[in-house]
């Protein structure tokens, strides 16, 4: 069994088709041995998702995955160890979940214009009414057979240029690295593969990211070839960044994202020579949620 960490998951509180606590449950089935639920811009889902790993001893670290427009793209951040009641990220991620909400109804009103009618309203009813993403319209369009896979509907509907597509207005780097800090977390760059950064980007991008404080590079992750990785660990150890890895699990089906299907329990380990970043945290966050007060907090006390 797989033993090693996966930091970076999501539920039913965003995009995934899992309850928090029914992804727990799963990830310890898998033989995860240490989960981040990380939920893209909220953290409604871990306060379920912590009591539940608490009820299996499965460790469990609190985490968000923040949208950040930097340099005229979307890249994203996740957060790892973050306090869900601190105010500057909850009322950072406020900000954003207002912005999702127009974007929602903006999508609807241009995909109407395509022909494509009540997109808006049927989104929303297949989201948890609070968060609704790109990835509730494709599940939308897949059931409406305007599409085969959410993989299409997103080329064809939902990325730049495709008549759904509005561009982000999310936070700026150093607004999500702020929050992501000021609660007691660390920052790590998510899936950096996917953003097709030039070498030269990707060093500004990280230089950037280190002066803010930001600590992690996502080295192993769902929507990384075995050879990104070993280029992004390298990455890492360069740029002094520590190594995370997460599946970015967003459910069971095939066709739920971009990357190629990755389940739970199934992430290869980091390569040689980069420092995890679980390095130093505290056993207890690493083996055991502490049993006792809030959940989440304990889990990284
Ligand atoms: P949003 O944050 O609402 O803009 O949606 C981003 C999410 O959409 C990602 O986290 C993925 O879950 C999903 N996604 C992005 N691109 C694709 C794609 N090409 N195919 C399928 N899912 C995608
Ligand atoms: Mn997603
Ligand atoms: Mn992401
Ligand atoms: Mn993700």
């Amino acid at each position: 069994m797989n033993k090693i960490p996966d930091l970076h998951t999501h539920s039913t509180a965003s995009d995934g088709t899992l309850a928090p606590a029914v992804l727990v449950r799963r990830a310890a089935a898998a033989g995860v041995g240490l989960l981040a639920l990380t939920d893209h811009d909220t953290t409604a889902g871990l306060v379920e998702a912590a009591q539940a790993a608490a009820e299996l001893g499965l460790g469990f670290v609190p985490g968000v995955e923040i949208s950040v427009t930097w340099a005229g793209r979307t890249i994203h951040v996740v957060g790892l160890g973050v306090d869900h009641t601190h105010p500057g990220l909850t009322l950072g991620l406020a900000g954003l979940l207002a912005f999702r909400g127009w974007r929602a109804e903006e999508m609807g009103r241009r995909l109407a214009k395509t022909g494509i009618e009540g997109a808006y309203a049927g989104a929303r009813a297949l989201s948890n009414g609070l968060l609704i993403g790109r990835t509730h319209f494709a599940r939308l369009l897949v059931q409406r057979r305007v599409a085969v896979t959410e993989r299409d509907v997103f080329k064809h509907f939902l990325v730049t240029g495709k008549p759904g597509y509005v561009p982000g207005d999310w936070a700026s780097l150093e607004q999500a690295v702020g929050w992501i800090r000021d609660s007691g977390g660390q920052a790590v760059i998510a899936h950096p593969a996917r953003y097709k950064l030039t070498r030269t980007k990707l060093l500004h991008l990280i230089g950037r990211f280190r002066e803010l404080g930001g600590v992690g590079l996502e080295v192993v992750c769902g929507s990384h070839a075995r050879d990104e990785a070993f280029t992004y660990a390298r990455h890492a150890r360069e740029q002094r960044l520590l190594a995370s890895a997460g599946s970015d699990f967003h459910g069971p089906q095939l066709t739920l994202s971009t990357q190629p299907w990755i389940d739970l329990g199934r992430l290869a380990a980091l390569p040689d020579g980069c420092t995890p970043i679980w390095h130093d945290w505290p056993a207890a966050a690493r083996l055991l949620p502490a049993a006792a007060g809030d959940p989440v907090r304990a889990a990284v006390a």
